[in-house]
């Protein structure tokens, strides 16, 4: 007889986690032995599955690189007992814990599955139930032995994203998240259906490497018409600031001024690292193309392709806590680490 899988649930907070308390009427934390009462199906589900919560719970607007720390070393700690891993996770920093996990879990192989909720677990109507029973069968899906999707994911609604090519769209419907620059990895409907060719799929012999050093001394300049040198200035002047995530116009553009090229350009002589992200939800920079990227590029901004600002300022914390050098930063910034952006070879 096959082994019955085994899920760990990892619950950190947001409205996933809380329910009515039927006395008051208030929302609060539900435990394990709460959430069985509230989902009967998950005894039904024939999968093994325990629970840890990281107390006490919180929304995820209070999340910080600490916590992605405390989330990598739980799942290192809980490696080989389980087959898979969901995370219970607010849904307004999803994005960048998942986007944070994906760097931090180095040679993943197996399913660490974010998921939450826009109504309370213990609401009638709430789309937490469908979440997590699906996220718990994907996070315990196997194909020959082998998990079938082994990578740091959201899922929502009904369908299973790579978490460091997702955002938050909706602050009211199910359908919370979009990833805009890669295709979904698994689809549910009366089934869950798993497209293999957009999976990644590590290599075998690599064992999990945590990388937990964190540098949080960035910051994220989104350009407007009519900025001025004042603000463009005290931003790159921020003392001991290692990076900046330059939210550019269309593919990569900005205001021609001699004076944004100036500053750019002694920021960059400074060892200031300037990434150019497009304030556009889908498609990716491509500095050259037009004129108004060419003073960007030629004072030293790097390209960001088509990541997500979530993807980026995580990736920039990550490589800015991890390597040494500003030469090696901008080697890895140039990489995609975690199937994070599609480079484009022109
Ligand atoms: N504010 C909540 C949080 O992110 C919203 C949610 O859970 O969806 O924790």
């Amino acid at each position: 007889m096959e082994e019955q899988s085994a899920v760990l649930l990892i619950f950190t907070g947001g409205t996933i986690s809380m329910s009515e308390d039927p006395a008051t009427g208030a929302l609060r934390p539900v435990d394990f032995e709460r959430l069985q009462v509230l989902l009967p199906e998950l005894m039904q589900i024939g999968i093994r599955i325990k629970s840890i919560p990281f107390l006490p719970l919180i929304d995820s607007s209070d999340v910080h690189p600490v916590t992605w720390e405390k989330m990598a070393l739980c799942i290192e700690e809980n490696y080989d007992e389980y087959d898979g891993f969901v995370i219970l996770h607010g849904t307004d920093t999803m994005a960048y814990s998942a986007s944070a996990l994906s760097f931090m879990l180095e040679n993943l192989s197996k399913p660490v599955i974010f998921t939450g909720a826009q109504l309370p677990i213990g609401s009638m109507r709430s789309d937490g139930k469908e979440n997590l029973l699906s996220s718990i069968e994907i996070a315990a899906a196997k194909e020959n032995g082998h998990p079938i999707v082994p990578e740091v994911c959201i899922f929502f609604e009904d369908t299973l994203f790579r978490g460091n090519r997702t955002t938050k769209k909706n602050a009211e419907h199910f359908n919370a998240f979009n990833s805009y620059n890669y295709p979904p990895l698994a689809k549910a409907g009366v089934h869950i259906k798993y497209f293999r060719s957009f999976i990644h799929y590590p290599d075998p012999d690599s064992k999990l490497k945590l990388r937990l050093n964190t540098n949080p001394n960035i910051a994220v300049l989104k350009l407007f018409p009519g900025i001025s040198e004042r603000v463009i200035r005290s931003i790159l002047d921020i003392d001991g600031l290692r990076a900046v995530v330059l939210e550019s116009f269309g593919a990569g553009n900005a205001p021609r001024h001699q004076w944004l090229f100036d500053a750019l350009k002694e920021a960059i002589d400074k060892d200031l690292i300037i990434v150019n992200r497009t304030q556009c939800s889908t498609g990716s920079v491509e500095m050259g193309r037009y004129e108004t990227s060419l003073n960007l590029m030629s004072a030293g901004v790097i390209s960001a392709y088509d990541i997500t600002t979530e993807a980026i300022v995580t990736k920039l914390m990550y490589l800015l806590g991890e390597y040494e050098t500003t030469m090696e930063v901008k080697k890895w910034l140039s990489v995609s680490i975690a199937g994070e952006m599609t480079i484009q070879n022109d």
